[in-house]
């Protein structure tokens, strides 16, 4: 069914400017955007539904490329603590509650809602170690008809007993995640993949041993999967890795020995102190960084070089991390790394902060390029759209820029009236 949708439309398709369509059209057929216009006639809508939003304004979804799932009951506990101390005395405990798949629901429930009421459309989300409780949250996002890649945490040393789960059991639960996403390859346009799928996922280096970090480069490999994992977050951190990974040249060296690191797409999450030789390796694999401000400033972990990732070409997108970091709203995702930047210029004058087509660009189209093509309105990409009501923020005395740049900085969910994925309404999610 063909529906062409009127409103202001604004996306990024190149990182230096917004597109915007005054009263434009975007025409939406099979789930993908067949075209955009100001003029109607100029796009092919004969037997379409016209759906006429009047002054609201169109935007793609956001994406949130790094989130950790159970730990939404630890949103907002606990900023006092750096890294490694926070994992031992909340993180893992918390975690460790998801044994128990009727907890997990319950909680998995609430994250599906939280992203939904933000509109974050797609997530590279954590599970942790427990099959049936990662299997559960693959079923909600399929249930709730949002796009996530989700994994089932890999971890076996330094965490309590648990969260420890040996190589073969880690295999055989995962294998049979893999095995029931292949089996249901069904999806509503079936040019397209299965909107929720596994990714390997390895919690950091210090909790796999070398086994385990092979076991996950094998499966990866096999069965085509991509990866996630955290990268260079913390100094005191990568001084472990190096202890523990002596023939490493880098800690991203670490996990590429391993098959990790860009042999599948691969998404790392923070490379605060990413540079050098790790810098290099990633640019030459591709391997994404998911940028998350919150996380960085409330562990004390440091500023993100994001220019330099920008600059150097490589490919950035923008994760939350709850709950290192605080906040799942993905908007003021692009206010904290705007600020973040903001700092880091302060330190090095040659590195310009970021603009926000620049922020807008690497939430949207350059972190949508990790699921496929998402995250503009060009043609042939997912319609993944949020409609948004600014009425309440005095927009006629804005340009349409300016009221994106006022929703993002003041607004919240309740200026977000409609939300699509994939050309699908998404309607909220149940709690319970
Ligand atoms: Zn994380």
């Amino acid at each position: 069914m063909k529906k062409v949708y009127k409103a202001h439309i604004l996306f990024t398709k190149e990182k230096s400017r917004f597109e915007v369509l005054e009263n434009g059209y975007v025409a939406v057929e099979n789930g993908k955007v067949t075209g955009v216009s100001t003029d109607l006639a100029q796009l092919d809508s004969e037997g379409a539904e016209v759906i006429d939003f009047g002054n609201k304004l169109l935007i793609p979804a956001m994406n949130d490329m790094h989130v950790h799932a159970p730990q939404v009951h630890n949103q907002g506990v606990a900023m006092d603590l750096e890294l490694l101390p926070w994992l031992q005395n909340y993180t893992f405990p918390e975690e460790s509650k998801y044994a128990d798949v009727s907890y997990a629901e319950r909680m998995y429930r609430r994250f599906l809602h939280t992203q939904w009421l933000f509109g974050t459309m797609r997530s590279v989300v954590f599970g942790t170690v427990h099959t049936e409780s990662t299997r559960k949250l693959m079923n909600l996002y399929k249930e709730a008809g949002m796009g996530a890649l989700v994994g089932k945490v890999a971890m076996n040393r330094n965490c309590p007993d648990a969260l420890c789960e040996d190589v073969d059991a880690y295999v055989e639960g995962q294998e049979s995640l893999i095995a029931e996403a292949n089996s249901s390859l069904f999806t509503l346009h079936s040019s397209l993949p299965p909107l929720v799928r596994p990714i390997i996922t390895p919690r950091f280096v210090p909790s796999c041993t070398p086994d385990l970090l092979n076991a996950c480069g094998e499966l990866a490999k096999k069965y085509q999967l991509p990866v996630q994992s955290h990268l260079s977050e913390n100094t005191s951190e990568i001084a472990w890795v190096a202890e523990l990974e002596k023939e490493s040249t880098s800690y991203g060296d670490a996990y590429n020995r391993y098959g990790l690191f860009g042999q599948t797409p691969t998404i790392m999450a923070h490379c605060v102190w990413t540079n050098g030789s790790e810098l290099e390796l990633m640019k030459r694999n591709r391997v994404m960084v998911a940028h998350c401000p919150t996380s960085n400033f409330n562990l004390s972990s440091g500023l993100a070089p994001v220019r330099t990732f920008l600059d150097e070409g490589l490919p950035i997108g923008l994760g939350s991390d709850i709950s290192g970091g605080h906040d799942l709203n993905m908007f003021r995702m692009l206010v904290y790394a705007i600020q973040v930047s903001k700092m880091h210029y302060q330190q090095d004058k040659s590195k310009a902060f970021l603009t926000l087509p620049e922020i807008f660009w690497i939430a949207t189209k350059s972190a949508g390029s990790f699921f496929g093509k998402v995250g503009s309105f060009e043609p042939g990409y997912e319609f993944d759209a949020l409609v948004i009501d600014d009425g309440v923020l005095y927009p006629d005395e804005y340009s349409l820029p300016h009221r994106l740049e006022r929703f993002i900085y003041l607004g919240d969910d309740r200026q977000i009236v409609h939300r699509f994925c994939r050309g699908e309404e998404i309607k909220e999610p149940a709690l319970v």
